[in-house]
């Protein structure tokens, strides 16, 4: 039996996986090495140079396209390091259609890098399919398409987004790192490429920073393969190491991610001092209904603004959290508090930002697997 006819619960250990040829061992060794002896020139195993290929980084690389249901894994040494190799299959003219409430960095890696080198990028609620349209010329290239969105937990339809796409002949991309592959596989709804920051769920104990890669696609594989050993931003081996020992428990950390989010998102939406809450497992939720197609569960992502509050406010209370850590990143197993407009979304112009939502009084969660009740205790004393 391939492992790619295992159910998704199984993939995430045994996916790709086979015991190391050498001595068996369950788990792939920690191959820190940076070249590989050869009998002759060119005769050598398989491993020449670690930058192009490490055994540690090829097993993680598996388990990677088996999980989001590819042919072909790219580990690199953070998620902004995978985009990038995802636009520098773009040449000086070309045009990009992205989501507008989008991961700051990703922001930050359009407008202030790629701009320069001739790339044009349109940013736009995608919610709104026509939107889109309205940004694709003779010049577009591709779509980036980030669901469910940071901060705002929108969501896009990804099998119209695709549909578009294919009409126009032009690539899709989807950062799947809130989702995680448990909740969503964008290859299966017609996407050409999956990014991730591993650093987030699929890692899962904030231990790393890493990048992911899967396409379906052999030629675009190749390209995209060219770019990785080219560029050089390459996962490294006790990295690759962690992140596949992560995603070991992707499963059983995304199933409580997603009960005590539901928990939390209830416990907030029926607060007196909480003004709005956006979790699209709410079935008020704008795009609830897409949401409900297109992912296997919620997740435990929430962003919600206090009441009357401002700035000042918003920063007072994830102050006080005391089981929540107030930190930049998620996805890890525990729970994390952040201030987008101060933190993850700082780099984005306040009039930008504003536009997408990510007022000066929103403040995210990532809700970890801690125990819940501990979870709603810490946020009553915070928001009194
Ligand atoms: C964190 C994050 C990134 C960037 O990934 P790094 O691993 O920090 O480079 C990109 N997209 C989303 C949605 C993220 O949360």
């Amino acid at each position: 039996m391939s492992t790619k006819d295992l159910k998704f619960n199984s993939k995430t250990i045994h996916g790709g996986q086979a015991p190391d040829k050498a001595y068996g061992a369950v788990m792939p060794p920690i191959y820190q090495t940076s070249t590989y002896a050869q009998s002759t020139p060119g005769g050598h195993q398989g491993f020449e140079y670690s930058r192009s290929g490490n055994p540690t980084r090829a097993a993680l690389e598996s388990a990677l396209a088996s999980i989001e249901n590819g042919n072909y894994g790219l580990a690199f040494a953070s998620g902004l390091s995978a985009m990038d190799a995802v636009i520098k299959l773009l040449n000086p003219g070309d045009e990009v259609v992205s989501t507008n409430d989008l991961y700051g960095g990703s922001y930050r890696l359009f407008k202030q890098i790629f701009e320069k080198y001739g790339i044009a990028f349109h940013f736009v609620g995608m919610e709104n399919i026509a939107a889109i349209e309205e940004k694709i010329n003779d010049k577009t290239k591709l779509i980036w398409v980030e669901t469910p969105t940071n901060p705002m937990m929108n969501v896009i339809d990804l099998k119209a987004v695709s549909a578009l796409a294919k009409a126009h002949n032009l690539l899709l991309a989807v950062d799947n790192t809130f989702a995680s592959p448990y909740l969503q596989r964008p290859l299966d709804l017609g996407a050409d490429i999956v990014m991730h920051s591993a650093t987030k769920f699929l890692g899962g104990h904030s231990d790393v920073v890493v990048g992911a890669l899967v396409v379906k696609d052999k030629e675009l594989a190749d390209q995209l393969y060219f770019i990785q050993n080219a560029s050089g931003a390459v996962c490294g081996p006790m990295d690759s190491f962690l992140t596949l020992r992560g995603i070991k428990t992707l499963h059983v950390r995304m199933q409580r991610h997603c009960e005590n989010g539901e928990a939390v998102a209830n416990y907030l939406k029926n607060h007196p001092k909480i003004e709005k809450v956006y979790w699209p497992g709410f079935e008020d939720h704008p795009n609830h209904d897409v949401a409900k197609s297109q992912m296997d569960g919620f997740g435990g992502m929430i962003s919600f603004i206090p009441k009357g509050s401002s700035f000042e406010e918003a920063i007072k209370i994830v102050e006080k959290l005391k089981v929540f850590t107030l930190a930049e990143s998620l996805g890890g197993v525990e729970s994390l508090a952040g201030h987008p407009a101060s933190m993850t979304h700082a780099s984005i112009p306040k009039a930008e930002r504003e536009k997408s939502g990510v007022v000066d009084s929103l403040i995210r969660l990532s809700v970890g697997i801690e125990d819940a009740d501990d979870l709603i205790a810490d946020l009553e004393q915070a928001i009194g």
